[in-house]
């Protein structure tokens, strides 16, 4: 790293944010920290941090209000944002994706995972993603896929995909490591004559991974959440 990373806690549970602060100091990154979420907010307008890690049960405003608080400022919304959630918060979690939050650390959780989250979300960042307008090709896990022709190839075979299972899964691959919920999903893939719903999304990801066989593997679902394609060779 060649300058310090500056990264903003907003938790209200002091056992956490010290374990957190104390992991992330001794990383390299330059710490602040937030008790509440308008605490938070504050800061993160007056120090624009590099990435914030946002719990979501906080006293006062809540963790996804927070988020949508600083998504919808200009000084703030380009921050990224690393939710903690707690088991069972799901719902919670697709909203914050929704809401533009990067990725979520749920608890209890190990400093180990979080510090590589937070350096995956840091790098992405410095990378912008594939934009699906540009059409570019994707080589990834000896995969390629050429949005041009709408044409994949595995280890140099062809696989004959539907339009839309091919849209989704040029989304997926688009972001490596990156949730996509199913809304996001469906979204994103909609065309003009197409009406895509949540459950149409599973079916499409059944009949992707059937005809990617032994690559099907690199589409990850996250249970309650969405999909993700993997960033890890061999996962
Ligand atoms: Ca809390």
């Amino acid at each position: 790293m060649s300058e310090k990373k500056t990264i903003l806690i907003v938790e209200d549970e002091e056992d956490i944010l010290a374990l957190i602060h104390y992991n992330l100091t001794r990383d390299g990154y330059k710490v602040l920290t937030a008790t509440t979420g308008e605490q938070g907010v504050k800061l993160a307008g007056e120090q624009h941090p590099d990435l914030i890690i946002l719990d979501l049960m906080l006293p006062g405003i809540d963790g996804l209000q927070v988020c949508r608080e600083l998504k919808q400022r200009e000084s703030t919304g380009h921050i990224a944002v690393i939710m903690l959630t707690a088991k069972g918060e799901e719902a919670d979690i697709v909203t914050g994706l929704e809401l533009g939050a990067s990725d979520y650390v749920t608890k209890p959780f190990s400093p180990r995972v979080l510090l590589a989250r937070i350096k995956a979300v840091l790098r992405r960042g410095e990378q912008p993603p594939a934009d699906p307008d540009a059409e570019q090709v994707i080589e990834l896990h000896d995969m390629l896929i050429h949005p041009g022709r709408n044409e994949v190839r595995v280890s140099e075979e062809r696989i004959d995909l539907t339009y839309t299972e091919f849209r989704v899964l040029y989304l997926l691959a688009s972001r490596p490591g990156w949730v996509f919920t199913r809304y996001q999903i469906v979204n994103s893939v909609r065309g003009d004559d197409y009406f895509v719903t949540d459950r149409a999304v599973d079916v499409q990801i059944v009949g992707l991974r059937r005809k990617l066989g032994e690559y099907g593997k690199y589409i990850e679902t996250v249970r309650g959440v969405g999909y993700r394609f993997s960033d890890q060779d061999g996962a």
